[in-house]
């Protein structure tokens, strides 16, 4: 069993509702969702948060928008809008350590902090 959830996800060792996979990124719901859409997306490959991204990765950074933009499309949240987060390192709160947009929708969500 891989140490990393998000790892084992797409490893297929534990269960999400995945909304989208290829080689490059994942997509599944949240297991707690905050908002009636709440979806995560992140790099297949192992990259612990923000800080741990290099340039090297900028091509999948970009995808990993670009997903979220097409998902946010397809649960109908264009017309209303929707956020997209990274919660980098303690003072953000995040708790699983391989980076991850998160992208909230389907409610007014009010100002960001
Ligand atoms: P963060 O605080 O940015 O690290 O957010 C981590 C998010 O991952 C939280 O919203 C959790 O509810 C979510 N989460 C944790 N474990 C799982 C899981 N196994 N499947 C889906 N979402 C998860
Ligand atoms: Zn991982």
């Amino acid at each position: 069993m891989n140490e990393c959830i998000f790892c084992a996800i797409t490893a297929g060792q534990s269960p999400a509702t995945i909304e989208y996979q290829d080689a490059d990124i994942a997509a599944f719901r949240d297991t707690n969702p905050q908002t009636p859409t709440h979806i995560i997306i992140i790099p297949v490959r192992h990259i612990a948060d923000l800080l741990g991204a290099t340039e090297a990765d900028m091509p999948t950074l970009g995808k990993m928008l670009m997903v979220a933009k097409q998902l946010a499309d397809k649960e109908n949240l264009n017309d209303n809008g929707y956020r997209v987060v990274i919660n980098q390192g303690l003072h953000a709160g995040q708790m699983v350590d391989h980076l991850h947009l998160h992208l909230l929708g389907g409610k007014e969500l009010g100002p960001i902090a």
